[in-house]
């Protein structure tokens, strides 16, 4: 089996369930070192046994990317062990669910907070790291709802909006430097994603009967434009992988 990250550090941040959890499988498989991130310890060290008996070599940090010291504890902890970094995917994240009309301000902020600033961050703090690998590369997990805004949605929609507008001013800002910043847009993933939801108040959704793919099936498409090295935006719908240059 070809390994073609082999030798390469990768740092997810989400790799406690659901598509982080994937990809860090995916890049394992790859061949790559994994530094894995969420807020769940158990979870997230469970998560890097699974990747350990891949063969290469995984790092489980507790980190609350909304946290300033919990990211840089992270970067810390990345250097001390792999001493630089290939690959940053950011791919934490929280769904906010009800019209913009009732959803709370301390939600809105909530998503923001993750969605947005966590990812600028991260990103920030991976900067010194990424700059010592040539060909390094930032993978921003948006959605498809980044691209456009849906009603009951819209602050979600907003975050991931800001998530796309981000991805691309620092393709821009890094083009120079030769460091590649991709976007990936999943459609809708079966993951933790509806239990981690947040709500306004009186807006439950019943479960939509609408297909779903796998957080495996878009952790690989990840991995496969990961691999690629281009600067590319992918969206991942059932039975579906686009890539737009
Ligand atoms: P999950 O809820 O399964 O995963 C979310 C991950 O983010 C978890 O590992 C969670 O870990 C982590 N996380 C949440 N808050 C924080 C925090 N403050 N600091 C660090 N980590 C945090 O959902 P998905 O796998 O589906 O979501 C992954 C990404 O994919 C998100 O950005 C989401 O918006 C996006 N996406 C999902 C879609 C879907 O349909 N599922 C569709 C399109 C995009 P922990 O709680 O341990 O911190």
């Amino acid at each position: 089996k070809t390994q073609p990250f082999k030798g390469r550090v990768v740092l997810i941040t989400g790799a406690s369930s659901g598509i982080g959890r994937a990809a860090a499988k995916r890049y394992a498989e790859a061949g790559a070192d994994v530094v894995l991130a969420a807020r769940r310890l158990p979870q997230v060290e469970e998560a890097a046994r699974e990747v350990t008996s891949l063969g290469v070599r995984a790092l489980p940090v507790r980190c609350d990317v909304t946290q300033g010291e919990d990211v840089e504890r992270l970067m810390r902890e990345t250097e001390a062990t792999f001493g630089a970094l290939d690959v940053l995917v950011n791919n934490a994240g929280q769904g906010l669910y009800g019209p913009l009309e009732a959803i709370s301000e301390e939600q809105l902020r909530q998503v923001f907070e993750l969605n947005v600033f966590g990812l600028w961050r991260v990103t920030r703090a991976a900067m010194p790291l990424l700059r010592r690998r040539p060909g390094a590369q930032v993978v921003n997990v948006s959605s498809v709802l980044g691209h456009r805004g849906l009603p009951l949605l819209g602050g979600y929609c907003a975050s991931k909006a800001a998530v796309n507008a981000m991805t691309e001013s620092l393709r821009a800002e890094l083009a120079a430097e030769g460091i590649r910043v991709l976007l990936v847009s999943p459609g809708l993933t079966e993951s933790e994603f509806r239990e981690h939801r947040l709500h306004a108040e009186g807006w439950r959704q019943d479960p939509i009967p609408l297909k779903a793919m796998s957080a495996e099936e878009v952790a690989t498409a990840m991995v496969r434009a990961s691999l690629r090295g281009r600067r590319d935006t992918v969206l991942t719908l059932p039975g579906r992988v686009m890539v737009l240059a």
